[in-house]
């Protein structure tokens, strides 16, 4: 019986995993412009860590937690907690009072596997701790934007507020009350939410459940004076930026941490409305997990996600696996020059390929175009007699004497220049 990668959970063959750097290294670079620091952490972290941040009555808690039970541990369904509990143990405040970070990697969530939708998923995730400004929420959000925009993937942007610990709680009692009216057009989960999470109905995407929503009433409309002066700073700094977006006061997000800013980029090009990125504020999450009394916000972006839609850009280049030469040496004594001068290329950072089969030009050929390579040093016993070997640009078919006189190290050097001449013609 073959063994094959279990449900949800993929291989990144080497044609998605350039694409996946190509996207990887365009987030580093767009983050770093914001002085944002990578952090790498462990996939693995106490349950207790989760429960607590992300809150016990939310789905990826309930439902979609990878645990190892008689342990404890749970492989983690997303970055944030497991940033703030490092920021809290290394006491990171103390070092700069503004921490701006970033991490990319697998996340886990057992969910049903579908387009976009893994058990391992992976994120792009940018955190800023320690800073309660509004500009500081716009900042964060044109940070995303700028990434999307840099990818070439038009998302919408929504933002809403959740308020905050004194103004959330008058408001879920009101929620409650109205949700307990109309009961009877709530389906079951939301029923049990009702009392357990309200807020989460808000956000339900069954039928009934959306009609009732859209009379009940709105935490914008409860927003204490603070957390209302704080959403018209963030609208005000985003159209200072130039950000669009639109309100979406039943934007709930699905964990419990948030407070304050919310924010959703969504797309309709991945079948039903999806979230490429989604994030907000967390004000009270570090305190709550028994660190200092300071702020936060951030974001995550799903890679799966984005490298879909960047597939579906047909006008823009997608990036392509490519070796620089491919050295075809036929004959005995050939191969053992051109492998000293393919390590020598390698050596000068050039990225060469070699055949050690002994195979016919025709094969060799046809293997250099398989590995995309933009040119061919052909070598047999002639060549090396003559020291003149032939040079073969793939594109365009032709072939010139290239010298091969000197060492390994010298033909390597001519070689780089050419190669170099023709990729900066400048
Ligand atoms: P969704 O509503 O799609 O379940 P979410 O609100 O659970 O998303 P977040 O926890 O906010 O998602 O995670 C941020 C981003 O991570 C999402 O916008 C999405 O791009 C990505 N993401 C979340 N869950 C998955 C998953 N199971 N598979 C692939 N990507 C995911
Ligand atoms: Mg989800």
């Amino acid at each position: 019986m073959k063994i094959q990668a279990i449900n949800g959970f993929k291989d990144i063959l080497p044609e998605t995993a350039i694409r996946w750097r190509y996207i990887e290294e365009c987030a580093r670079n767009t983050f770093e412009r914001f002085g944002m620091r990578e952090i790498r952490l462990p996939i693995l972290e106490k349950t207790e860590l989760f429960v607590r941040s992300i809150g016990e009555a939310t789905d990826v808690v309930e439902k979609e937690m990878y645990t190892f039970v008689d342990k404890g541990l749970t492989m983690r369904p997303e970055a944030t907690a497991s940033i703030m509990r490092a920021f809290i143990e290394h006491g990171l405040h103390v070092q700069r009072p503004v921490q701006r970070l970033f991490t990319i990697g697998p996340m886990f969530r057992h969910e049903r596997p579908q387009k976009g939708r893994l058990r391992q998923f992976h994120q792009l995730d940018a955190e800023i701790i320690g800073a309660v400004e509004p500009q500081i929420d716009a900042e964060l959000i044109a940070m995303g934007q700028m990434l999307l925009d840099t990818l070439g993937i038009q998302t919408s942007l929504e933002i809403n507020s959740l308020g905050c610990p004194v103004c959330r709680p008058p408001f879920k009692e009101q929620l409650v009350n109205y949700l307990e009216k109309v009961s009877d057009s709530l389906c079951d989960d939301c029923r049990r939410r009702t009392h357990t999470n309200p807020l989460r109905v808000l956000d339900c995407k069954q039928k009934g459940c959306k009609a009732v929503v859209a009379d009940a009433p709105s935490l914008l409309d409860c927003l204490c004076p603070d957390c209302e002066q704080h959403f018209l700073d963030v609208r005000q700094a985003l159209d200072g930026l130039e950000i669009s977006y639109s309100i979406n006061r039943f934007m709930v997000r699905g964990l419990d941490y948030y407070t304050r800013t919310t924010f959703e980029f969504l797309t309709t090009d991945l079948g039903a409305q999806a979230a490429v990125g989604a994030g907000g504020r967390y004000d009270g999450l570090i305190e709550q997990l028994g660190g200092p009394k300071l702020p936060g916000i951030g974001f995550a972006m799903g890679l799966e996600r984005i490298a879909l839609l960047m597939e579906q850009l047909q006008e823009k280049e997608l990036p392509v696996e490519q070796m620089d030469i491919f050295i075809a040496a036929l004959g005995q004594e050939p191969l053992t020059t051109c492998a000293k001068l393919t390590h020598a290329l390698r050596l000068q950072g050039i990225k060469a390929a070699i055949d050690y089969s002994g195979r016919s030009l025709k094969a060799q050929l046809k293997q250099a175009s398989r590995v995309n390579a933009r040119y061919t040093l052909i070598v047999g016993d002639d060549e090396l007699a003559k020291q003149q070997a032939i040079l073969r640009n793939m594109a365009s078919q032709e072939q010139n004497p290239f010298d091969l006189s000197g060492s390994s190290a010298q033909q390597s050097e001519r070689l780089r220049s050419l190669l170099k001449e023709t990729t900066d013609p400048a």
